[in-house]
């Protein structure tokens, strides 16, 4: 079933294919290290989206080429690899192939030439999602947690973003595969999984929930990093 799932990442995300294992140990570099200079997205050390994405994809770059390898800490869980595909999603014959297939689309059912205005967001859909959330979801909104970081909850923005824009919710608990808490909040990313989980597809996890007390000390190792940070970008 793994790799029917890994078929259809390569599928949908098509011209802007990532390799899943390197953006899985990017994300949990984010997670451990949220808002902190080692954060490798955090919108607190650049001076706009651009930068930060730059610097992204020289992180993922990196991890790809065997530049840099990742700490031992983020490749210690299960992470999936499917190395034949991940060099056809990653090679620029795909990633071309899919760009003619949307233009192909488009040139059969576009009712006028002004939907082809359109066609860059299909191109660089990977990277666009992952700016606005990477960005916004750490600067914009409100919190319901404090987690020591900048993570921030955007209403009703984080259901269009199919609830990856309740950053807030998700660093607090980051194994609760609902994102949603309040009742404004919704997750349709959850729904899905709901979905497959009663039909035999996934298996989700039994929550087991954090205490108060293993929460206060989380947020505490938090805020020391974000000690760090302040004084880093003091100089
Ligand atoms: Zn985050």
């Amino acid at each position: 079933m793994e790799k029917v799932f890994y078929f259809l990442t390569w599928f949908t995300q098509g011209s802007s294919f990532l390799v899943p294992r390197a953006y899985a140990v990017m994300h949990r570099m984010h997670h451990e290290y949220s808002d902190t200079e080692q954060d490798p997205h955090s919108p607190h050390f650049f001076k706009d989206i651009w930068d930060m994405m730059l610097h992204t994809a020289k992180i993922y770059q990196s991890f790809i080429t065997g530049e840099r390898l990742p700490e031992k800490q983020f490749t210690r869980e299960y992470l999936p690899v499917w190395k034949s595909l991940d060099r056809i999603g990653y090679s620029w014959p795909s990633r071309l192939a899919f760009a003619a297939g949307y233009i192909a689309f488009y040139v059969a059912f576009a009712p006028s030439a002004w939907w082809y205005l359109l066609l860059p967001f299909h191109f660089l859909m990977g990277p666009i999602q992952g700016a606005i959330v990477n960005w916004f979801g750490h600067k914009l909104g409100y919190s319901n947690f404090n987690n020591g970081d900048y993570s921030r909850n955007t209403s009703p923005w984080g259901i269009l973003l199919m609830g990856e824009l309740f950053q807030n919710n998700h660093h607090h608990a980051k194994n609760n595969a609902n994102f949603a808490r309040k009742w404004f909040e919704f997750d349709p990313t959850y729904l899905v999984m709901r979905v497959l989980h009663f039909t035999g597809v996934i298996k989700l996890k039994q929550l087991t929930p954090i205490s108060i007390e293993e929460n206060k000390s989380n947020t505490q190792v938090h805020m020391q990093q974000k000690n760090k940070v302040y004084s880093a970008a003091d100089y």
